[in-house]
């Protein structure tokens, strides 16, 4: 059977470099963008230049009509087996005493309640029980769920907790039904997302308090999030990998 994947925010970073994987692995790739069509484009047309097959589309994740269209989108082009929630955003670093509600309407909408939608979407096409083949979804957390990023982004850290605790739950409603549900938490990556936060060098700034003393590459990530997604790791759900240099 044709193997479908969906990774949410796979226009850049972690996302772009677990589409140019999953193609590598012979998955049909879809990837999700919400404004950086040229970015998506590219990661589709250096798909297609290696012999893959890849669609992108536009759909932003932190809207449920947004989301359901994105699967209805995806429908025609094969049942999806393979889902990345991938997408997570950062807001200016700053104390929690300073945060206001806009601000956390943003982070917990973008970083969770889409999480939750486009599980629920995979879900109705994939369990067993609802007339799916079964599949697999991983949920790109991060180490901040346990450190809890005190003085910069304690919003971020409490969605990725919250994405750990949906994960674990998750799995086992559907342990049953084909389903397996795990997490990656990665630790400092080199992606545009520090630059969002406030910070474009602030991997190299930091990367002196990770046990290895390096930042991580996409690449690295998308690694253990395509072992997770294949069956090498069938008797694995409801759990994590971090790749964080040890952190
Ligand atoms: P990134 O380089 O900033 O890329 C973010 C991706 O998400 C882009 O493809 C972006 O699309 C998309 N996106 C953002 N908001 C969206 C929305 N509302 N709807 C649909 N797509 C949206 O991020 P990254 O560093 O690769 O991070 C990927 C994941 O890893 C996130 O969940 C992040 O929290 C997690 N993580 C990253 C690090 C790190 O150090 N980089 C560490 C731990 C965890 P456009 O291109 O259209 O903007």
């Amino acid at each position: 059977m044709q193997k479908t994947i969906l990774i949410t925010g796979g226009s850049r970073g972690i996302g772009a470099a677990t589409a140019l994987l999953a193609a590598q692995k012979g998955y049909q790739v879809c990837i999700n963008y919400v404004a950086n069509k040229e970015a998506a484009l590219q990661v589709v047309e250096t798909i297609h230049q290696q012999g893959g097959k890849a669609f992108a589309f536009q759909a932003d994740v932190s809207s449920e009509e947004d989301v359901i269209a994105l699967f209805e989108a995806i429908d025609p082009i094969g049942p999806i087996t393979a889902l990345v929630n991938n997408v997570g955003i950062l807001e200016p670093q700053m104390r929690v005493d300073t945060m206001t509600a806009d601000r956390l309407n943003r982070v917990f909408t973008t970083n969770i309640v889409s999480c939750f939608l486009c599980t629920r979407e995979a879900i109705k096409r994939m369990s067993t029980k609802q007339g799916g083949s079964g599949g697999s979804i991983v949920n790109v957390s991060s180490v901040a769920a346990r450190t809890g990023s005190p003085g910069e982004y304690v919003d971020y850290a409490a969605s990725k907790g919250a994405m750990d605790a949906m994960t674990i739950g998750v799995s086992k409603e559907v342990a049953e039904e084909g389903i397996r549900v795990n997490g990656v938490r990665p630790g400092f990556i080199y992606t545009d997302i520090h630059a969002s936060g406030g910070e474009p060098g602030r991997v190299d700034r930091i990367k002196g308090s990770v046990p290895m003393k390096r930042g991580g590459s996409p690449d690295e990530v998308a690694k253990a999030i395509l072992w997770l997604l294949s069956d090498e790791a069938s008797y694995s759900t409801g759990t994590f990998i971090d790749i964080a240099g040890g952190r």
